[in-house]
């Protein structure tokens, strides 16, 4: 949708949070979707992406290898001109834009370009990631301020621009932004202004996320406690009494899946399911469909079939994608569901069955294995002979279905309600994690799925994700991944998504 004829432009700056997407607030979400650019900095979260419009236009600000991609000026810029065009532009930056992110600098161009504004606030790091990380940052006996420090400065080089003296001399909680390469320096300078060396400090890397990694010492030890792990970029460090109750608060990173990343690549509201699950368990989902589901290229079977709907006896569903791209089709050829009376209607998997009922259609059969083979033995208890059924699907399906009935004397109509294609979902960020080895889990949730990934992965990262553990929902896209070269080591017993997460758990607690 492109709105841009019909109503004045607006720059909505947006704070995304320190990295756990269910930090983004429902205000941001809602302005994300309704987006016409996406102006977004390298700490956002970059599976927010998925919120947007198809055809909202993208754009990377941050930094590459640490160079800025794009000067502040330009990005200034930027959402001057495209507003003007007309459009939203979200300007999406890490944590809350008005702590440490420019946020005020950037709005003041805006406000100079006399164009319209938004401000939805984020949860910043320094709380976000305190949550996260089990450290309150004020306490009833303990801490009674909290002071929120830059660690970084201008020029790149040499001392931090602040007053140190007066910041050493403060009782309360110490909140240092921006300060992973200059540790020894802050803890230096505060040790010398007189902060005693047994103050406590935690430093935590990438907080909120699953590479969230936490070390805790004094002033004194934590330069050498963390001398062996080279602390990076993005990192918290909270100094102060409050860190000593961590152990006692301290709750992501036991939960069963922390620190774990699992790619789910299953598309749109299904992937939600799977993903709000996989929070959950403390895992970081990521999310890269590799399955998008159109229109057939012919809709004359089934229309044909809807026009003749009293011929069938039985009526079956083998997705939930099946299910709504019929119903979508009933609607266009003005029909409803009052004409399904009288027919018995059959799924596979509780999913399906689930999405019947949601129309108020009661479900004569669910077969009590979630395969074809399994919905076979269930409708041939029944006598089929000469009995008519509609297998509304993809184009592009497994045969044994129709194939079987057949044989056992039914006549089927195979009509295409849907197709499935490959979407153009960007490789590159997978691609990285891949071969730093720091995906964990990828999911395959059909055949389709693990076809599609391959084709979009390519040869070339086959063996980075050889290194992942692969898990699968059944013994059928099992066997598809393993003939394609994957070894699987993880499919559940009973062939749905929340048992193929409860088999990533008990994986991971027996490893
Ligand atoms: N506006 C942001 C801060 C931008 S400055 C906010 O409100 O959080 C960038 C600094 O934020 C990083 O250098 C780091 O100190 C901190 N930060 C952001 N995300 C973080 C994360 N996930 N874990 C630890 N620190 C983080």
């Amino acid at each position: 949708m492109n709105n841009s004829e019909n109503k004045q432009g607006k720059v909505v700056l947006v704070g995304a949070g320190p990295g756990d997407i269910g930090l983004l607030t429902l205000n941001g979400k809602q302005w994300l979707q309704k987006a016409d650019v996406i102006l977004y900095d390298h700490l956002v979260n970059p599976d927010m992406i998925r919120f947007t419009q198809k055809s909202a236009e993208i754009i990377y600000v941050g930094k590459k290898e640490g160079i800025a991609s794009m000067e502040q000026e330009q990005i200034n810029q930027l959402l001057v001109s495209k507003a003007r065009e007309g459009k939203t532009v979200i300007r999406l930056k890490g944590g809350d834009p008005f702590i440490f992110g420019r946020g005020g600098e950037e709005i003041q161009a805006v406000r100079t370009a006399g164009i319209a504004f938004v401000i939805v606030p984020g949860v910043t790091s320094v709380t976000g990631v305190a949550a996260y990380a089990g450290i309150p940052l004020t306490h009833r006996n303990l801490s009674s301020t909290l002071s929120i420090i830059t660690g970084s400065n201008e020029k790149k080089q040499g001392d931090i621009h602040i007053d140190w003296e007066k910041i050493a001399a403060r009782s309360g909680t110490l909140v240092f932004l921006m300060g992973a390469r200059k540790l020894p320096l802050i803890v230096e300078k505060l040790m010398s202004f007189g902060k005693s060396p047994d103050t406590p400090i935690a430093v935590v890397q990438w907080g909120t996320t699953a590479r969230q990694k936490t070390w805790t010492g004094t002033l004194g030890t934590i330069v050498e406690i963390s001398a062996k792990d080279k602390i990076l970029p993005p990192a918290l460090t909270i100094i102060g009494e409050v860190v000593n109750l961590k152990p006692v608060i301290e709750w992501y990173e036991h939960l069963p899946l922390f620190g774990k990343t699992v790619v789910v690549t299953r598309k749109g509201d299904q992937a939600e399911a799977m993903i709000d699950r996989l929070q959950e368990l403390g895992a970081e989902p990521f999310f890269f469909p590799v399955i998008e589901t159109i229109a057939p290229d012919d809709w004359s079977p089934l229309d044909n079939a809807l026009n003749n709907l009293s011929q069938y006896q039985g009526l079956i569903f083998t997705s939930v994608n099946g299910v709504r791209f019929f119903v979508e089709r009933l609607k266009a050829v003005d029909q409803d569901i009052r004409e399904l009376k009288g027919l018995r209607v059959f799924t596979i998997g509780p999913k399906t069955a689930d999405a019947v009922r949601d129309l108020g259609i009661r479900v004569d059969v669910v077969p009590e294995n979630f395969v074809a083979e399994s919905l076979i033995e269930s409708i041939g208890k029944e006598n089929i002979e000469g009995k008519r059924f509609l297998l509304p699907r993809a184009t592009v399906a497994r045969e044994t279905l129709p194939e079987q009935l057949q044989k056992m004397g039914a006549i089927v109509d195979v009509a295409p309600a849907y197709k499935t294609i490959l979407p153009d979902t960007p490789v590159e960020t997978l691609a990285k994690r891949l071969e730093a080895g720091s995906i964990d889990v990828i999911t395959f949730t059909s055949s389709s799925t693990v076809k599609n990934f391959l084709a979009l992965t390519g040869e070339k990262l086959l063996p980075a994700i050889k290194k992942a553990k692969i898990a699968c929902i059944g013994p059928v896209t099992a066997k598809t991944a393993q003939d394609a070269g994957l070894n699987v080591e993880i499919v559940p017993e009973q062939y749905t998504v929340p048992a193929l997460l409860d088999a990533i758990e008990i994986y991971f607690n027996s490893h």
